[in-house]
């Protein structure tokens, strides 16, 4: 089993000619069970990885996560990099979800401001890609919701490697992309890695949980089905508009402001 989830990684990352050797990676790091395991493997397949987490200062839970992550890097003699959203912003994620006026639900508001934070950080620290631990059932989920939602356009940007390089934009990877998360969870266990299993404190109700819910009737298969099925799809997807740069920040967005900016223009 170990062997058959790090061969199914290797043969993913060559496919899509995911990662160079001389590549310095950023493997963003959640304390959980998915991205701990990328780190893991891509450091024992030689690759040029460190670890960047943000703290999202959510009490004991985000304190627990790092405290196991440092030790983990440092075990394996890994370069770790925390963002301290409480430095950042003085204030912790849940806080800025509770502050924020935009009417958007925690779980999103949440995405919204890691993705811009690991995206703008790995810049700042010449960082060439970004890895997430994204897996099988995680892409499946965002399949099926963008579905529900009636904008399969959201999912343009669903793909292993994340398209044409753009300027001020890191390049983001998942290694874990067709691999179910079942697998992912015995492969941690099996090599016995410091994860944090407790859910996170914040995530009571979210569209991504009731849609996983649902998902989890079906079978790896049928989910490796609907993944492949998709990113079949995404070429014939037109990208709405061109890429602009955020008037307050300077990231790259779609809109005038970018969400981010948006969410924290009250805190
Ligand atoms: P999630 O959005 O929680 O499903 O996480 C998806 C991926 O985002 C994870 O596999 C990580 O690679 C990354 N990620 C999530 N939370 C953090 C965090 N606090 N710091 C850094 N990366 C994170
Ligand atoms: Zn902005």
């Amino acid at each position: 089993m170990v062997k058959q989830v790090e061969k199914q990684i290797k043969e993913t990352i060559k496919m899509y000619s995911m990662l160079d050797r001389q590549d310095r990676i950023a493997v963003a790091l959640s304390g959980g069970k998915d991205s701990t395991t990328c780190l893991y493997i891509l450091h024992k397949f030689g690759y040029n990885v460190e670890g960047l987490m943000i703290d999202l200062g959510l009490g004991a839970w985000s304190q627990q996560a790092r405290e196991n992550m440092q030790e983990f890097c440092s075990k394996l003699n890994i370069k770790f990099h925390v963002i301290d959203m409480k430095k950042e912003f003085g204030a912790s994620m849940a806080f800025i979800k509770s502050a924020s006026q935009t009417g958007l639900s925690g779980c999103y508001i949440c995405g919204i401001i890691k993705k811009w934070l690991l995206n703008k950080k790995s810049k700042e620290l010449g960082f060439d890609k970004l890895v997430t631990g994204h897996n099988l059932d995680d892409e499946c989920q965002t399949v099926l919701m963008n579905f529900l939602k009636g904008n399969i356009y959201l999912g343009a940007n669903s793909t292993p490697v994340t398209g044409k390089p753009i300027k001020g934009f890191v390049q983001r990877v998942k290694p874990l992309f067709f691999i179910p998360e079942n697998k992912i969870r015995t492969y941690s266990l099996k090599e016995q890695l410091p994860i944090q299993r407790e859910k996170c404190p914040c995530s009571f109700y979210s569209y991504r949980i009731n849609t996983r819910e649902w998902l989890n009737q079906i079978g790896d298969n049928d989910k490796l089905k609907i993944v492949k099925n998709f990113q079949n799809v995404i070429p014939r997807l037109e990208q709405k508009g061109d890429v602009n740069y955020c008037k307050k920040c300077g990231e790259p967005c779609r809109q005038e402001i970018c969400k981010a900016c948006q969410i924290l223009q009250h805190i």
